[in-house]
């Protein structure tokens, strides 16, 4: 047994729907402009220029139903609606007809941006980690395993703030689908069982202040909530 100097973190771990046991993740990857919708809102040309990815830190993961605070720095926080994937089991350069025995279940997610620091960065150069990869920036609901639903290739997917609708597409408008995302992810890093993958958000998307309650829900995968409250003194 390993000795540590200090004592190591907790596994960051997200619920699993019908188990008591949870779904620990290892690490998150998000795919950019994945709608054609969304792409064209940011302003850039929806055409299949290969997908890119950022990542956020595991311990970024939020449950359904929490409550998190406001962020700092941020003046512009932003919700995306998002397909997650949960990979069971690792690999590397996996064929696009072989991604999906690595799927281990499906969640819904929100890609907490805080927007603001994101176009700073793009305008700079610069990473886009402070825009994207804070704490709590990663709400994720129950992963279904694919025993139970199925792989997901169409169905709604839809956002609301306080009961508005604000972002309504379905899963068959991705530019890359997940098998070719899984696919194209692991040329670039091997996959490992754990790995989130949120898979980019339709167009719609928007600004969430303190006291708004933001439903994501995907057809077949029920719904993630999350509430916003004062920023931390
Ligand atoms: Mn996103």
């Amino acid at each position: 047994m390993t000795d540590y100097v200090l004592n190591p973190a907790p596994q960051p771990s997200i619920a699993v729907a019908g188990n008591d046991a949870r779904f620990p993740v290892r690490r998150i990857f998000c795919v950019g402009r994945n709608y054609a919708a969304h792409a064209r809102e940011m302003g850039h040309d929806p055409d299949r220029e290969a997908p890119f990815f950022f990542t956020k830190p595991a311990d970024a993961v939020v449950d359904d139903c929490a409550t998190i605070p406001y962020p700092p720095l941020t003046e512009n926080f932003h919700f995306e609606a998002e397909l997650v994937v949960a990979i069971g089991e690792g690999g590397r350069d996996i064929a696009e007809t072989d991604s999906l025995n690595h799927v281990w279940g499906y969640a819904i997610g929100n890609d907490l941006t805080r927007r603001d620091l994101q176009g700073a960065a793009k305008e700079k150069g610069r990473p886009w980690d402070w825009g994207k990869a804070f704490d709590n920036s990663a709400p994720c609901g129950p992963v279904h395993p694919v025993s139970a639903v199925g792989h997901l290739a169409s169905g709604s997917i839809r956002l609301t703030v306080n009961g508005v609708l604000k972002q309504d597409a379905d899963l068959n408008e991705l530019i890359w689908s997940v098998p070719e995302v899984i696919s194209i992810l692991s040329r670039s890093i091997t996959l490992a069982p754990g790995d989130l993958i949120y898979t980019g958000t339709p167009a719609g998307v928007g600004p969430l202040v303190v006291g708004d309650t933001c439903v994501v829900s995907i057809e077949g995968l029920g719904t993630l909530t999350t509430t916003i409250t004062n920023r931390l003194g």
